[in-house]
Formats: C-alpha cells, structure tokens, sequence
C-alpha cells in the first residue's frame, strides 16, 4: 500500500448490537476483559486521527470488566448492559478522572464523585472506556470550540461530527465505544447523530438526572444516550433514567422499557410534518433524504399530515437569550479558586479572577458570558430575557397543541449534511442560525430520537428527528425503528 493516507471509510465502522454482545458475555464465548482491551486497541489505532476521547480510564474499566467476567462465571445475574464498553461526554463526571468540559479552565480537576448517569450505567454493568472529546462547556455545534482540538467526523476525515456532543457520535460511528453518553441543551445530541450516521436520544426534561452534568443552561440541559441503532439507544435509556434525589427538576414518572417500546410496530400512528421546518434554508439533497423517510412511514402504515408551528422563526433569538443567560450565571463560579488554573502574578483579588478568566476560557465561551450578562443586566432584562421566556412559553403550548393531533412530529435534524472543517468558524451566527431545527423541542421541553435517514449524494449521513411529547419516549422510538427498518432494507 502506498503511504497515503487511509481512505476516511475505514474510520467507520458498526458496532455489534448490544443483544448480541451481551449474548457472548452470558455464555462466557466472550469475556468482558477481551473486549474491552480490543476496543482500547483500536482506539489506539484510530483516536489520533479522530481526537475523539480526551482520556482512557482503563483501569476503573478492566475492574468492572474482570468483575463482569467473574459473575459471569459464577453464573450470577448480569446487568442488562454487562461487558458492554460505552464512553462518557467530557461534561460528564467521572469519581477520580480528569473532567475538562472541553476547557483549559477545568485543566487538572478531577471530581470526588460520578455523576448519577454515569453510576447507573455502570451498576446495569458496562465499562468506562473514557472520557470523550466536545465543545467547550457544550457551547458549539462542531466540536471545533474545544480547548484540546477538533473531532474528526469518521465518515469524512476533513468534515466536522457535529457537535456540541462531537466526540460521542464519533465514538459510536467509529465503533469506539458501542454505545456513549452525551449532552443536548440546544441539539447537542442530535445535531452530531446526525452528522456521523448514529443514533441519538433527547430524553425529556428531567427523565435522566443532571447530578454530576457539568452546567452550560440549566433549564435546557439533558442527558442521553448514542448508539448504533434504535433498539440499543432506547435500552441505554431504561437504564439512565428516572428519579434522582440528588436533581430536584428529575421527574418521578415510572421508567418504561423503552427497547420492549420500540419493538411494537409503528402502524396506525399519526405522523405530523411541520412545514415551517421544510422552507428556506433546507439542503436539497436534506430535504430529499427526509421526504424518503416521510414515504417510508406512510408505507409502515402511518397516516402522515401537516402540521404548523409558526414560532419557530423566534426560536433561534429566543433560545440564545435564554442559553446564554443561564450561561453566564452557571459558569461565574470558574474564578481561578474554586477549580482549575489559577493566574499568576495578580496584584489584587479582582485581577485574580479576571486574569484566570481571561486564560482559562475560549473565545465563545466568552462571547456568550458577554451576551448573557448583557441580556439579565438591569433595564435589559425585561425587554431581552423575560420577553425571551414569554415565547418559550408561547412555543411549549404550541407543540402541545400538535401533539393533541398527532403523536410524532418527524423533521431534519440539521439543515445540511456535516460541514468541512473550519468551513464555519469565522460566522458564529452562521453557526447558531443551523441550530433552528433542534433548539424548539429544548425550549419546549419535549423529547426526541435523531435516526440515521439516508445519505447526500456524497455519501454524508442525513439524520431524521422525531419528537414525540413530554414523556412519550416509546412513540419516538417506534417512529424511529420504522424509519431505521426502512433504510435497511435498502
Ligand atoms: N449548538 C447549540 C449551542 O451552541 C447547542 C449546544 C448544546 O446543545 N449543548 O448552544
């Protein structure tokens, strides 16, 4: 072979499902321990390139596994996810390991503690390969605004995964990790599913607790799962969900299996296709992609009609407003004293803190503190923030009114297939103004499912959102396996 580089498909690779991977555990033909260190292996051979785990913890991860194998042994129950190697969003605490959030600012703190996600995965049995790459306190939508380099999308080395949750779709797409955790406050999840031809999970607000998620916009941020398909999503989500003591806004509802959910047929569904979400601004091959999807789902026996949501030309104002806002309040306790780096030579305490802001935060992090403290200062804030919540308000009731008609809403994810790196770096509005078509269900509060839905003719991922009603998790993902059995069958 020559010495040129590898053609970028051999970074994409399909983990093997969790069914059958658990299957081999069970049985003892595979051991946790073998697994694992084949998965560090080749992160070893293709993490250089991709950048997509910021640090390995193999030895929490070779524990958990020998313990697996060791109850495996015994023939002791297993955890519905034993041996299975998954990986963790570097928002995501991890007891003992290094935590950046993708910043300088956090450079060197490791917390006392796991966040409840990250404990509950490991008590169902998987093992923590690591820590994965993202956007500076999941400020971003390419992975570019990390302090320790961009990811690389797998399926096209030179183009962008998405982001904030960058190196969590990468992780999966990649076969890195089989399934990953990450976090979406504006579409931080399914923007990056999207790009990197994986699955991804917007669980409601408060289905999974926010215990131990590093802050970016309280009132918007989740937790949820990626994987390599539909099924293997909604069992990572059982897992993660419900109540927690430890995050008040957690909800009390009962979890639902949601795998067993998405296993009934989507027939008989309605199906509402928003049309604001079709107009300018949508790539043609996008938008034939998703229309492909839409056929699909009135051939799976879905009755598929129009719906309107007419405030969500406001949403991108409004969620920036809002995101930024609760920004600025989250991140003022990185002051140089509590965590991380601390600037020297500083003359009085007030230089101290503005010193070891000045370092220690990228230059979007600062521009949203600025846009956020701007929009809750005295005489700003009710023309700005509290007119910004009065249209949340006004775009939540208008979802509801939808879902009174339908049961699932599907649209694209992102307007355009994954971009070329750097291509957007130098318009930051060009970049929020992509984010229209996740921000609504955030704002709202209501779940979804990105579904990988066909390709540009590039041969770039297309993804398909689904979203389904407060707590109406299953809906989303039957809507999701049929469009993910569609696409199969191709
Ligand atoms: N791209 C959006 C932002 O930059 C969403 C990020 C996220 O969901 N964390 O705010």
């Amino acid at each position: 072979m020559s010495s040129e580089a590898k053609p970028a498909e051999s970074y994409v690779e399909k983990p093997k499902t969790l069914a059958e991977l658990r299957a081999g555990i069970a049985t003892g033909r595979t051991k946790a321990i073998d697994l694992a260190a084949s998965y560090y292996e080749r992160i070893e051979k293709k993490n250089p390139r991709l950048n997509a785990y910021l640090c390995l913890t193999k030895e929490r991860a070779l524990v958990q596994a020998a313990r697996v194998d060791d109850a495996a042994a015994k023939g002791d129950p297993l955890g519905v996810l034993a041996g299975i190697p998954v990986g963790i969003k570097d928002v995501l605490v991890m007891k003992g390991a290094p935590a950046t959030a993708g910043s300088k600012i956090l450079q060197g703190y490791r917390p006392p503690y796991d966040a409840t996600a990250v404990a509950k995965l490991e008590a169902a049995g998987a093992v923590l390969l690591g820590k994965l790459n993202c956007d500076e306190f999941a400020m971003g939508s390419s992975t570019e605004n990390s302090a320790y380099g961009p990811v690389r999308n797998p399926v096209d080395t030179e183009r962008v995964p998405g982001g904030s949750s960058g190196g969590s779709a990468a992780a999966v797409a990649a076969n890195l990790a089989v399934a990953t955790l990450g976090s979406d406050t504006g579409g931080s999840i399914r923007q990056p599913a999207s790009f990197c031809g994986v699955v991804g999970v917007l669980p409601t607000y408060g289905r999974v607790s926010r215990y131990g998620l590093i802050a970016y916009a309280s009132s918007l941020d989740r937790v949820g799962p990626f994987a390599s398909n539909v099924r293997d999503a909604a069992t990572l989500l059982s897992v993660i969900a419900g109540h927690d003591p430890h995050d008040a806004t957690s909800s009390p509802a009962p979890v639902r299996d949601y795998a067993a959910e998405s296993d009934k047929p989507a027939e008989g569904l309605r199906i509402g296709v928003p049309r604001e979400y079709f107009a300018e601004g949508l790539d043609p091959e996008v938008r034939a992609a998703i229309e492909k999807g839409i056929a699909a789902l009135e051939a799976a026996g879905c009755a598929v009609k129009p719906v309107s949501l007419p405030n969500t030309r406001y949403a991108i104002p409004v969620y920036y407003l809002i995101a930024t806002a609760e920004a600025s309040a989250n991140l003022a306790r990185f002051d140089g004293v509590r965590y991380g780096p601390r600037s020297k030579d500083s003359a009085t305490l007030a230089d101290m803190y503005r010193h070891s802001r000045e370092e220690g935060f990228g230059a979007e992090v600062k521009r949203r503190i600025l846009l956020g403290t701007y929009a809750l200062s005295a005489g700003y804030y009710d023309a700005y923030y509290l007119k910004a919540q009065q249209v949340r308000r006004l775009l939540a009731e208008e979802y509801l009114r939808a879902f009174a008609e339908v049961d699932a809403i599907v649209t694209p994810t992102a307007p355009t297939a994954a971009f070329k790196l750097g291509e957007k770096t130098g318009d930051p509005l060009a970049m929020y103004l992509a984010d229209i078509y996740t921000v609504t269900a955030s704002l709202a509060g209501i779940c979804g499912v990105t579904v990988p839905c066909g390709a540009t003719k590039a041969g770039l991922p297309v993804g398909m959102q689904v979203l389904a009603a407060h707590l109406n998790e299953g809906t989303a993902f039957r809507v999701a396996r049929a469009v993910e059995r569609a696409g199969n069958r191709e």
